[in-house]
C-alpha cells in the first residue's frame, strides 16, 4: 500500500493556507509559530512576532486569563477550550460582517492543545482561533427573538399588563411561597363600573383608552414587586406579595380615590371612570389559588352591589348592605 508521511513544508503550506488562526507559544507566552491567518487579521507579518513576548505584541490582551489558560495546558498536559460564549474574543480582530448584529470585533472560539516532546513534556502549547461571529450573531438574534416573544405571549396587547394566563401563574408561585414558606399577600380585583356605558356612550376606541389609561395608574399605584394584570375585559387583579390586608386596603383605597377624581379626557371629552374593588388576604380557607380569586370576586361584588366605587374586603359583612 503506498506510504504517505506529509513532509513539514507540506504541513507547513497546509498550516498558511487554512481559513483557521493557528499560533503556537511557549510556557513565557512568546511566539514560536503564526500562521497566515493571524497575520492577515493583526496586521503583524510572521518574522515581525517570532519570539516576541505575545503580551507586548498586543499590550491589550486578557493577560491573566491567557496565561492561567496556558498555564493549566502545562500542568494537565490535555487540551482547552475557550468559547465566544465565555469571552467573545482573545484579539481584537476586526470582522468583514456588513450586519454586525452588536459585535465589535470578530468572536473567536479557541482549542489549545498540548505540544509534546519526544518524553511526553509539554513544550509549547498550540491554539486554533475560529471565527465564529455568524453563530454568535444568529444566536444572539435568535435569544433576543425568543426573549421578545416570550414576553409577548405573556402581555395583554392593550394595556401592556400581565396578561390572565401569565398573571394567574405569578399568582400561583407568590401562593405556593406563602404556603411553603410563611409570610402572607394579598390579592386585589377591581372592576370598572358601568363600562359598558362609556362603549355605548362614547365607543369602543374611548373604552380602551380607559383601559389603558386605568392600567398606568395601576402601575403608578403598585410597587415593582407587586403584580399587575388584566384578568379580563375590564377586570383587573393586583397580586401584593409580602403585604397584609390593612396594607393593601390603603393602596387600593387610595387608587380608588385618584380613578374618580380625575376623569379620563378622551378627544376632547372627560369621562368620568370609578371603580369597585374586592380584597382577600391569604387564608386557610382559600386552600388553592383560584378560591383566593374567588373570595376577592366575592368581595369586588359585594362592593357592586352596595353602591359600586368601594373597596370591599373578604371576608365582609353582607347585613351592613
Ligand atoms: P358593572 O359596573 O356591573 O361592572 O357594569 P359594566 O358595564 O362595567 O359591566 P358589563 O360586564 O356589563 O360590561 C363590560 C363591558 O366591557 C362590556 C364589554 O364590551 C366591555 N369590554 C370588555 N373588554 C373591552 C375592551 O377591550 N375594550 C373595550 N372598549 N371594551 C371592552
Ligand atoms: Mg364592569
Ligand atoms: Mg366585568
Amino acid at each position: 500500500m503506498f506510504e504517505f508521511t506529509p513532509t513539514k513544508e507540506l504541513l507547513g503550506f497546509i498550516v498558511d493556507r487554512i481559513n483557521v488562526g493557528v499560533f503556537i507559544v511557549d510556557k513565557d507566552c512568546k511566539v514560536l509559530l503564526w500562521n497566515q491567518y493571524m497575520a492577515n487579521h493583526s496586521y503583524k507579518k510572521q518574522e515581525l512576532v517570532y519570539g516576541q513576548d505575545l503580551f507586548t505584541l498586543f499590550p491589550d490582551l486578557p493577560q491573566k486569563w491567557f496565561r492561567k489558560k496556558i498555564a493549566s495546558v502545562f500542568m494537565l498536559k490535555s487540551f482547552a477550550f475557550t468559547s465566544w460564549e465565555q469571552r467573545p474574543y482573545l484579539f481584537k480582530f476586526p470582522h468583514n460582517r456588513p450586519i454586525t448584529g452588536g459585535v465589535e470585533y470578530m468572536n473567536q472560539d479557541l482549542t489549545l492543545m498540548p505540544v509534546k516532546n519526544d518524553e511526553g513534556e509539554v513544550v509549547a502549547v498550540s491554539i486554533t482561533l475560529l471565527d465564529v461571529t455568524d453563530v454568535s450573531v444568529y444566536q444572539t438574534m435568535l435569544k433576543e427573538a425568543m426573549s421578545k416573544l416570550e414576553l409577548a405571549s405573556q402581555t395583554d396587547g392593550l394595556t401592556g399588563l400581565n396578561n390572565r394566563a401569565h398573571w394567574e401563574k405569578r399568582l400561583l408561585e407568590e401562593y405556593n411561597r406563602v404556603q411553603r414558606y410563611g409570610s402572607t399577600l394579598t390579592l386585589i380585583m377591581l372592576d370598572l363600573d358601568h363600562f359598558k356605558a362609556v362603549n355605548d356612550t362614547h365607543g369602543h376606541l374611548a373604552g380602551d383608552a380607559v383601559l389603558r389609561d386605568v392600567s398606568n395608574k395601576l402601575n403608578e399605584t403598585f410597587r415593582e414587586s407587586d403584580i399587575a394584570g388584566r384578568y379580563g375585559g375590564e377586570e383587573f387583579g393586583v397580586v401584593l406579595p409580602a403585604t397584609d390586608l390593612q396594607g393593601a386596603m390603603i393602596v387600593a383605597e387610595r387608587l380608588r380615590q385618584q380613578i374618580c377624581a380625575a376623569p379620563i379626557h378622551y378627544d376632547g371629552v372627560d369621562i368620568p371612570v370609578s371603580i369597585s374593588v374586592g380584597l382577600s388576604e391569604y387564608n386557610p380557607d382559600a386552600d388553592t389559588h383560584e378560591k383566593l380569586i374567588a373570595q376577592a370576586d366575592e368581595a369586588l361584588y359585594q362592593s357592586k352591589h352596595s353602591g359600586r366605587n368601594k373597596c370591599t374586603s373578604y371576608p365582609f359583612d353582607s347585613s351592613v348592605t
